[in-house]
């Protein structure tokens, strides 16, 4: 029997009824969530992606600015403009979005958003609180990831959890959280040697690699939870995600889709952080 579908939209709707009804909230309180999306050159998927996080934040109530520049921006503009946005009371996120173009270093763009707008939490000040337990945000991917294993009541407490994929916007961040909820971690990379020994081994299979259905049902756990963050596009158009769903559905207990898994959970828990930052901009 294939396992139950973690519904990534299903869950997303849910959250962002409740980030809508405290949107309104703050901002009767004069302080409406504002979120600034910045995009460098015509990438069609950034495209797509900066205009559904702009939609989404049109859809609970937000403000939202989106700026488009061309790929010849230089550095010390794009870094101008974000001093600008850390210093505009009325944006309390902002998002840069990746890939940028390779003249620019995308360490020093990161780290040059205020860390309390970091509302991606790729700021290094957010990663290392993120380390030692008390970030001002969590990424907004495994955070979604954490809200989906939150919505089945998972048992993380204790479970053995496998992250495939160690970059450091999903499968570190992705492992922290799952240790710090006291789950046994192990993060694989391209180099694991016996992937599947590993893989098999996991109550919790997150995997996050950017390779096509790499991981099929003979390398899953009977009843395991798989949450595929992967988002590739096939040479016919389609969308999928690094587990191979077809063959991974019928051994999970629980399976994420692709799409309408983890994809519009990370717009949800982006809505979220930005939420969060506004709420703490409302004077007591
Ligand atoms: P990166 O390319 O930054 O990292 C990929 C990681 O996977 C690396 O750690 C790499 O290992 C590892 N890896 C690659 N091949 C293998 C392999 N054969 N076996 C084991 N590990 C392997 O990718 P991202 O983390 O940025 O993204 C991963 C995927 O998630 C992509 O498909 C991306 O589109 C998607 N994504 C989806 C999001 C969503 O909202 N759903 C958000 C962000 C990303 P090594 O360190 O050795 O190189």
């Amino acid at each position: 029997m294939p396992g139950q579908l973690l519904d990534g939209n299903l869950l997303s709707r849910k959250i962002r009824a409740e980030i809508a009804a405290r949107a309104a909230i703050v901002t009767a309180k004069g302080v409406r969530p504002g979120l600034a999306v910045i995009v460098l050159g015509d990438n069609p998927a950034s495209q797509v992606y900066v205009r559904n996080k702009v939609k989404a934040c049109e859809d609970v109530g937000f403000h939202s600015v989106l700026e488009r520049y061309s790929a010849e921006l230089g550095e010390e503009e794009l870094l101008a403009r974000i001093a600008t946005l850390n210093a505009d009371p009325s944006i309390h996120g902002i998002l840069v979005q990746l890939p940028l173009p390779a003249h620019i270093a995308s360490e020093r763009v990161l780290e040059a958003i205020a860390p309390q707008k970091d509302v991606d939490g790729f700021h290094i000040a957010n990663a290392g609180a993120l380390m030692v337990g008390h970030p001002e945000f969590k990424p907004c991917t495994p955070y979604g990831c954490m809200k989906m294993l939150e919505s089945i009541e998972y048992p993380v407490r204790g479970a053995r959890a496998v992250i495939v994929g160690a970059s450091n916007i999903v499968g570190k961040p992705m492992a922290m959280l799952l240790l710090q909820a006291g789950a046994t971690v192990t993060i694989c990379n391209s180099k694991t040697r016996d992937l599947a020994h590993h893989t098999k081994d996991a109550d919790i299979l997150v995997v996050a690699t950017g390779k096509p259905k790499m991981i099929s049902g003979d390398m899953i756990k009977n009843g395991a939870v798989v949450i595929d963050v992967g988002i590739n596009r096939l040479p016919d158009g389609k969308l999928c995600g690094d587990v191979d769903f077809d063959t991974a559905k019928y051994i999970a207990g629980w399976i994420t889709p692709v799409p309408g898994g983890v994809g519009p959970m990370t717009i949800t828990m982006l809505l979220m952080n930005t939420l969060e930052a506004a709420e703490k901009a409302v004077k007591p």
